[in-house]
């Protein structure tokens, strides 16, 4: 059981910007699960970060499978008896681009909201008795600023034309499930809030986003890493608060 540095748990950190959270955080000296849905990927991904010297171990957790779901969290327990940092940071996309907002399917709805919604409550549900037991737990729901509603209804904000309805709604109740929590958290050690990572080049976005995926990770770090004085609640990219 690991009692001196932090521990942490990153999902969808296969790839993408989960796998740079994983490994800034570690480069932080944080001791970082690296949580993905296919154990080859987590184990090799674990491994190749480990070969470097940092405190990575993989485990196996599909966020919208709820054996897996406390499978984890029974896992984290045994090894490590707590658990200070969830970077929720597992998400989908699935809506057909082209397709007007209402011809959306509803099995696009419904598989999105399964993961970037119902995904995130129910893994903060298995661990957050083991983020009560840090001294000062952290959840940082890696949302999208596509989740804000005041952008989308604002005909000069860059994002006014970029209607993806179901990612973008997904996110927007993440926001909202949010604060919701941080209701619940307010008078304890933990602390929840919602970021944007920015517009980062993974496959989520076939590359062409505008940050390297080494820059989209800063913004989870960072909330994952702030000290007791720090914001619950929050809704921000880099240090700047968004609109909800
Ligand atoms: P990505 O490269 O497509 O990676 C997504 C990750 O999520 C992969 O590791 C994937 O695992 C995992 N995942 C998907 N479904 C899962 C499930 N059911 N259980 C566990 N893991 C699952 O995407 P990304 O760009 O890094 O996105 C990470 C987060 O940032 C997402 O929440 C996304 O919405 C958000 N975001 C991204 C951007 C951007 O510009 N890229 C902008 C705003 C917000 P597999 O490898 O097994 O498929």
């Amino acid at each position: 059981m690991n009692t001196t540095s932090k521990i942490a748990l990153v999902t969808g950190a296969t790839r993408g910007i989960g796998l740079h959270t994983v490994r800034q955080l570690a480069e932080a000296g944080v001791h970082t699960l690296l949580a993905g849905r296919n154990r080859a990927k987590a184990v090799e991904a674990a491994l190749q970060l480990q070969g470097e010297g940092l405190p990575v171990e993989a485990i196996e957790l599909d966020v919208t499978d709820a054996a897996s779901i406390a499978a984890a969290a029974q896992e984290v327990e045994k090894r490590h008896g707590r658990l200070d940092i969830l970077v929720n940071n597992a998400g989908i996309v699935v809506d057909e681009f082209g397709k007007k907002v209402s011809e959306q399917t509803l099995d696009a709805w419904r598989s999105t909201f399964e993961t970037n919604l119902f995904g995130v409550i129910s893994v903060t549900q298995a661990f957050l008795p083991l983020l009560h037991r840090s001294p000062s737990g952290r959840i940082v729901n890696v949302s999208s600023v596509l989740g804000s509603i005041a952008l989308h209804n604002d005909p000069t904000s860059p994002i006014y034309d970029f209607k993806i309805p179901a990612y973008n709604v997904s996110k927007t109740a993440l926001n909202a499930w949010t604060i919701q929590l941080a209701y619940e958290l307010r008078d304890s050690a933990i602390k929840v809030n919602t970021i944007h990572p920015g517009y980062v080049k993974t496959d989520m976005n076939a590359g062409e986003g505008e940050l390297e995926v080494a820059d989209g990770a800063r913004t989870s770090v960072a909330m994952a890493l702030i000290a007791d004085d720090g914001p619950n609640a929050s809704f921000t990219h880099a240090g700047q608060v968004l609109p909800w």
